[in-house]
């Protein structure tokens, strides 16, 4: 390190980056989730400045120093530089004090605890808050989802007696973490202090791989075992990946064998998951498996006057019944109607009234939009796209860039048409079920890593399957 360091009581320049601190802060303050910023952002230290523009930044210890080193190193050199008025580099340094002896104890399962480690951990420990809409009784049950409903209602109501594990699945935008809110929001209301843990299993995930990175397993452990209801959601982000399912396998077991509630949510059912380890699926199918359907013309029509309430727009019954009628897909396609419904009466500056809603649905929801696109489309926008010939798409190259844009059109075919397996194999032309689900797969895991990609497919998809 420089010579000429300044120490930040003294000098100008401790006083100019102090300044510059604050401000960072403010901005950091607006952009960082409130919970991260508390734990990771507000406690550094800026201690010196020196010369060459080395900034120093002290942090309360080795977790956070590998936390805010790979996510906000470069935005902290940006906004230090801005605010500076000139080029800087930062170095963290763990607080001298603080710097723990690495815990050497190696993957022992069941190893009872260390003692609580004051260090803060990856997320926010602060009691899991359930979104307060989420509750049975706003919940619409129809035939498409009334085990799923009456299964999670058990579950609140008795713990870990009935159904244990219960594991939800349905495509996306069906409910599963309306009821995962709101069996947690039930048993919260019996016992406020009741220890339960909501846990996306991405996060599960990511938790996972910090912990094992910085040493910190036992408190890792600690965490996601001291609890006494274990909701997991979206589960099928971890098909694929080896260790953290190891590590959601230990975690079942252990709170399965002290008798606490499991209840587990995913976008397809045990034996679709793919790639996942064997044991584990038998453990989610020990319990109570149960799906929610697409919901159905009466369904649709309860949840559009429920919902209609619930953003205050005034609909009967037979209006209710006219949307439901033509408009179909899952209850965030519904919702998303009566917002349009809703802007529909302004801009056309009418009441809303049945004959509104006629032409409305007229309008946005005629029968030729709601027929399901063709694979020649699909294949079409595909390859018009990835620049990859429609022949090579469903030809049998294993170049890359061909099976890159192969896998694409079969994640889109799935996710818009909903085929099955095996049928989308027979169109694309005679192929297993399992290679298009293999396909299927590695899309989906491209899509839950890179945001881009995410977008990019998305906007794909609503070319082809424009949402209501
Ligand atoms: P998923 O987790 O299956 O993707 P969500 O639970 O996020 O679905 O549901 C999407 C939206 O639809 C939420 O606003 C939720 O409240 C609503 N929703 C889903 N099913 C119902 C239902 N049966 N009754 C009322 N609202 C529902
Ligand atoms: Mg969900």
């Amino acid at each position: 390190m420089s010579n000429n360091q300044y120490s930040l009581e003294s000098s100008p320049e401790s006083i100019v980056l102090d300044q510059a601190w604050v401000h960072v802060l403010e901005r950091l303050h607006t952009e960082v989730q409130a919970a991260w910023y508390s734990r990771f952002i507000k406690p550094l230290k800026p201690v010196s400045l020196d010369e060459s523009g080395l900034i120093t930044i002290v942090t309360p210890g080795q977790f956070v120093k590998d936390w805010v080193q790979a996510r906000y190193a470069e935005p902290l050199k940006v906004m230090l530089g801005d605010e500076l008025g000139r080029e800087v580099r930062i170095e963290f340094q763990v607080e001298p004090n603080e710097r723990k002896v690495k815990s050497t104890s190696t993957a022992v399962v069941n190893a009872p605890a260390v003692a609580v480690v004051s260090e803060p951990f990856m997320r926010d420990q602060a009691p899991f808050k359930p979104n307060q809409s989420y509750l049975f009784e706003n919940f619409v049950v129809g035939q498409c989802n009334r085990f799923a409903h009456a299964g999670a209602s058990a579950v609140a109501s008795q713990l870990g007696v009935r159904y244990n594990p219960l594991f939800i699945y349905s495509q996306p935008g069906l409910g599963k973490t309306h009821l995962l809110h709101s069996i947690a929001n039930e048993v919260l209301k019996r016992d406020p202090g009741f220890k339960l843990a909501y846990v996306m299993a991405q996060e599960f995930a990511e938790d996972y791989v910090a912990a094992l990175q910085n040493h910190r397993m036992d408190q890792f452990r600690k965490m996601q075992r001291n609890i006494d209801l274990w909701l997991v959601d979206e589960i099928q982000f971890i098909a694929g990946k080896d260790k953290t399912q190891e590590e959601i396998f230990y975690t079942f077991n252990h709170l399965y064998s002290l008798g606490k509630q499991i209840v587990i949510c995913s976008d397809r059912a045990p034996k679709d998951l793919y790639l996942l380890d064997e044991r584990l699926r038998s453990r989610f199918e020990s319990g109570l498996v149960v799906d929610i359907q697409l919901p159905d013309t009466e369904t649709r029509s309860a949840i559009m006057l429920k919902k209609s309430q619930a953003i205050g727009l005034v609909i009967n019954t037979t209006m209710a019944m006219i949307l439901a009628e033509r408009v179909q897909g899952d209850v965030r396609q519904l919702e998303g109607s009566l917002r349009k419904l809703e802007v529909y009466a302004s801009l056309h500056n009418r009441t809303l009234d049945e004959e509104l809603c006629v032409a409305f649905v007229n309008e946005y929801y005629n029968a030729t939009a709601m027929e399901k696109p063709g694979l020649d489309q699909i294949i079409a926008l595909v390859s018009r796209y990835f620049k990859v010939s429609e022949e090579e798409i469903m030809g049998t190259s294993r170049k890359a860039p061909i099976v890159h844009a192969r896998h694409v059109a079969v994640y889109i075919t799935r996710s818009v048409t909903g085929d099955s397996w095996k049928h989308i194999g027979m169109q694309f032309g005679g192929r297993d079920h399992t290679s298009m689900m293999h396909g299927f797969q590695k899309i989906d895991e491209m899509i839950h890593r890179n945001k881009d990609f995410k977008g990019l497919v998305q906007s794909l998809i609503d070319t082809i399957a424009p949402r209501s």
